[in-house]
């Protein structure tokens, strides 16, 4: 997105977006004047001092120090990036995004060049799979899976040739240069021969589709044992691994009916649960599960069951699913396969009531991280024991639904034997209060001229010029100070405060954002030029005893004529600020 789209997005976004409904995801609010308050989400509390102002639509916490807006609020309880607060944001309140990129015809003729180079791709190795002796025999491979015809019309599934430039000279043919078949992820360059060859070779190829069916990337398994069993495509300009899950686009229908999405591990799972039946599938497709792919499942379904392998690679990527269904708040189960099993062979050996047995049987997410952190330690040493409730806590504290949250460390500090109140004070740590001692004052002109700066932008420019840097110098506010300048001398605007949460010190930005909560007052002109002189008078006092010390000390060593020069530049400062103090009276 260039940055006019960006802005008008965040502008849309603002107008759509209600900072109440969106909190009250969070903590329960209560009405006090034009204001709400209510138990902080982000530290333990009795009394509540998280507070919303519905005017301005922001929040603030009194107690921890957290504040912002709409965005900072997703941010923080979602974990979420600005870009990824911005989709979160848009999508919930209906708001359409901008394609990617498009305002660059340029990338938007490669990205429709690759994308018809994938689809007559996938044509070609369709035809292999039904017109050579090659293919035949990969038809027989996928008959012995037991992989009906049905499935491999439905799943477009096809073969690559066992050879180095089919693909390549079938191009060429159509004058295509195997420049753009690298580019589309299906040619490799080889430096040594300086030509390109065939990615996949000899496999059995299970087209990957987006959301909405386009194919745009391969996957292969390969009859001639070459390494690895499972190739896919890389990295193209219309495929980023880890952003799909493979066959959503026929089973998303079935998971939003279901509200449930079951994952496996990959295609030969995904393709024999779906021959018998079970329609409700994705497959997160060879790299681990990411919170990306989450957050699509989330789009169609509130419950993930994830059916993986029931070895240790498997587990291991199973925990890794329940932390991430922790982070982004949807209910996670593990379906447990005896080990050595995986989806495939258990239903061909046991059937698919067997399985949908034990998926009714699936163990909740949280019941199965404890399991699994519990498995070679002893919880009954008292030091692994910390270790396993340290872990678990770490896990709890990623709920962004306080409710939840609650719920699940009622069933762990059962499942653990361990304290509730115990688990509450480590997955609170983290969020603590900040102490007294460390919050920042601003001296009143410096506070005053702050809220000025961010809520009045019409006086704002106008005394921007006024403000120079030494008057700020030494000041609690002096990086807020500094990054306006900055951001004024580039865009000619002050972005808002909370777009300063990522350069600021933390403690500096929660004292910026409680100052936006005072009263709204209109302020003048005339009242932030007085602040400013103000700021210019201190740093003239400033200025005058740093010159006081130094002259002292010139003094002592006999240097006179510098210490006059000096005395002379203090009395030049005195009498500006005598003039200033006549001013002001
Ligand atoms: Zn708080």
């Amino acid at each position: 997105m260039v940055f006019q789209d960006k802005m008008e997005i965040i502008d849309q976004i603002r107008q759509a977006a209600n900072i109440v409904e969106l909190a009250s995801q969070y903590t329960t609010l209560k009405r006090s004047g034009r204001r709400h308050v209510g138990l902080c989400p982000f530290h333990s509390e009795k009394t509540p001092s998280f507070t919303l102002d519905d005017e301005k639509q922001l929040f603030h916490c009194f107690g921890c120090g957290t504040g912002g807006d709409v965005f900072t609020l997703v941010m923080e309880k979602e974990n979420l990036s600005f870009p990824e607060a911005v989709r979160y944001l848009a999508e919930k309140y209906n708001i359409p995004l901008p394609e990617r990129r498009r305002l660059s015809p340029q990338y938007k003729k490669l990205e429709e060049r690759i994308q018809k180079i994938t689809e007559d791709t996938l044509a070609f190795f369709r035809k292999n799979l039904y017109n050579t002796n090659e293919g035949k025999n990969a038809l027989s491979y996928l008959q012995k899976r037991q992989i009906s015809d049905e499935i491999i019309q439905k799943f477009k599934i096809g073969y690559a040739m066992n050879s180095w430039d089919s693909l390549i000279s079938a191009f060429q043919r159509q004058n295509i240069a195997p420049k753009d078949l690298e580019k589309a992820g299906l040619a490799i360059f080889n430096q040594a021969k300086n030509s390109y060859y065939d990615r996949f070779r000899g496999r059995v190829i299970f087209p990957i589709f987006s959301e909405s069916g386009k194919v745009v990337a391969f996957g292969g398994r390969s009859l001639f044992d070459a390494e690895p069993k499972y190739l896919n495509s890389p990295d193209t300009p219309i495929y980023t691994k880890g952003r799909l899950l493979y066959g959503l686009n026929i089973c998303k229908e079935s998971i939003r009916e279901a509200q449930e999405i079951i994952l496996v591990e990959g295609y030969t799972d995904f393709l024999a649960l779906y021959q018998a039946g079970i329609t409700n599938l994705a497959a997160p497709l060879g790299t681990s599960l990411t919170s990306d792919q989450i957050y699509l499942a989330k789009k169609y379904a509130t419950k993930l069951v994830v059916s993986f392998d029931g070895d240790t690679a498997g587990i291991k990527a199973a925990s890794r699913a329940v932390s991430l269904g922790f982070e982004k708040g949807m209910q996670t189960n593990i379906l447990k396969l005896p080990d050595g099993f995986d989806p495939d062979n258990f239903i061909k050996k046991y059937g698919i009531d067997a399985y949908i047995k034990l998926k009714d049987e699936s163990v909740p997410g949280l019941k199965f991280l404890i399991q699994h952190q519990k498995k070679g330690m002893g919880s009954q040493i008292p030091e692994e024991k910390t270790q396993i409730v340290k872990n678990i806590a770490n896990e709890l504290g990623k709920i962004p639904d306080l409710i939840v949250r609650d719920d699940y460390i009622k069933q762990t500090s059962e499942y653990l034997q361990v304290d509730e109140g115990i688990l509450r004070s480590i997955i609170n740590k983290k969020t603590e209060e900040i102490p007294e001692k460390e919050k920042i004052r601003f001296l009143p002109a410096e506070e005053i001229l702050l809220k000025i700066l961010f809520r009045d932008k019409g006086i704002t420019s106008r005394i921007i010029s006024f403000l120079r840097e030494d008057y700020f110098k030494g000041l609690k506010g002096e990086p807020i100070f500094k990054e306006i300048k900055k951001a004024y001398t580039k865009n000619k605007k002050i972005p808002d405060f909370y777009e300063f949460k990522q350069t600021l010190d933390k403690s500096i930005y929660s004292a910026l954002s409680e100052i936006q909560f005072g009263e709204n007052i209109p302020h003048t002109f005339e009242e932030a030029k007085d602040c400013i002189d103000s700021l210019k008078d201190r740093s003239l006092e400033m200025k005058c005893a740093e010159l006081d010390a130094q002259i002292k000390k010139l003094q002592r060593n006999g240097n006179h004529e510098k210490s006059n020069e000096l005395l002379s530049q203090k009395f030049e400062i005195k009498k500006k600020l005598s003039m200033s103090s006549q001013r002001n009276h």
